[in-house]
């Protein structure tokens, strides 16, 4: 499906992944409209460590393993992407700390994937979650692109039915709307997305500019220190749950004895995953839906590389050297 320049697009979510696709967009000459009834900022994407960290992932996420090349390119899209918006990129690495067992066991995995052994990640990298989607919203609304506190709750070609009552003359629906509309109500492929609940602590700034990863948590250094994260499968509530923050907490004094963390607030978040650990990007069964949606722990990494693709698929472009790893309808029993 090809689409021309002047269409009005609709983007249902103002995500990491919703807020770039609408930047994007709007770049490449549509009428972009962003629904979306959260406060800016309340979402998987505001809660987010912000780390742009293709070794790290493809280290500790069974799930990006085999992801890493692809993450690397993604990766190696953001110093274009962010310039201009005012999102800082800080490089200054990670680094790996704990009991020599097990930073023998990840020397050794760091080996698997080809790489050396050494307690210092420098190609991850880093920027501020909250404040870049404030830049991403923004640069959008500069591009002219509107926002509307208000969700989507149907679509066919030319009929956008929102939450309101109303329904509006769109032809086109982007759907990046993170763990919402998983009932296959929007687009029939989100049936294949579940969610993550993951928890958060953050304190006072903390030392260094690295990124410390730990045995079972990171230190996250910036305008706060983010010391993360639950992975909790299945769950997608946004209640605080002290067992499960007592854990990070535990981990983190493993590393930090002298962290005072009595005053940290926690945050929660729901990433939304498939079964492969990668999104679901391009046209849906859906007549006139395009996905961009199931990022799992990436939406910030993946953000610049999906926007591109979404902005590609609906030019009429090639997508790209991950569009089959990230086909939309890749979930599809055969025969449907
Ligand atoms: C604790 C934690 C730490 C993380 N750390 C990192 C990290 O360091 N690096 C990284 O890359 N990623 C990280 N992630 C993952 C990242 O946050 C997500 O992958 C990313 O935010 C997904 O972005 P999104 O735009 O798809 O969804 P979201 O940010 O969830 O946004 C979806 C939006 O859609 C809206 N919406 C839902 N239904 C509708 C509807 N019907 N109509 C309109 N709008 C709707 C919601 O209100 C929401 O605002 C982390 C996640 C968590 C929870």
């Amino acid at each position: 499906m090809t689409v021309q320049s002047g269409v009005r697009i609709a983007v249902a979510g103002a995500g990491a992944l919703g807020s770039a696709a609408a930047l994007r967009l709007a770049r490449a000459g549509f009428q972009v409209t962003v629904f979306d009834p959260a406060a800016p900022g309340d979402n998987a994407s505001g809660v987010a460590a912000g780390m742009l960290a293709p070794v790290s992932e493809a280290l500790f996420d069974p799930a990006s393993r085999d992801h890493l090349a692809l993450m690397r390119r993604a990766r190696d899209l953001w110093p274009a992407f962010a310039e201009g918006l005012g999102i800082e990129i800080y490089r200054a690495g990670v680094r790996i700390e704990g009991s020599e067992t097990w930073r023998g066991e990840v020397g050794r995995k760091l080996e698997d994937l080809g790489l050396p052994a050494d307690e210092t990640i420098p190609e991850d990298w880093r920027i501020e979650a909250r404040p870049a989607l404030a830049a991403l919203r923004t640069a959008a609304q500069a591009e002219g692109v509107r926002f509307e506190a208000v969700a989507v709750e149907g679509f066919a070609p030319g009929a956008l039915r929102l939450a309101d009552g109303r329904t509006e003359a769109f032809d086109i629906l982007v759907l990046a709307t993170g763990p919402g509309a998983r009932d296959g109500q929007l687009a029939p492929e989100t049936a294949a997305l579940a969610p993550i609940k993951g928890q958060l602590l953050r304190t006072s700034a903390g030392e260094g500019d690295m990124v410390v990863r730990g045995e079972g948590v990171y230190l996250a250094p910036g305008e706060t220190l983010a010391i993360g994260a639950t992975m909790e499968a299945g769950r997608d509530d946004l209640e605080p749950d002290a067992s499960a923050t007592q854990t990070l907490r535990a981990a983190a004094w493993a590393l930090r004895p002298d962290l005072d963390l009595n005053a940290a607030s926690v945050e929660v978040g729901v990433r939304v995953t498939t079964t492969d650990g990668l999104p679901l990007v391009g046209w849906s069964k859906a007549p006139g839906v395009m996905l961009a949606v199931g990022a799992r722990r990436n939406g910030w990494l993946l953000a610049p590389l999906v926007a591109d693709m979404v902005a590609a698929y609906l030019n009429g472009d090639h997508p790209g050297p991950d569009a089959a790893a990230m086909d939309a309808r890749r979930f599809e029993k055969l025969g449907d």
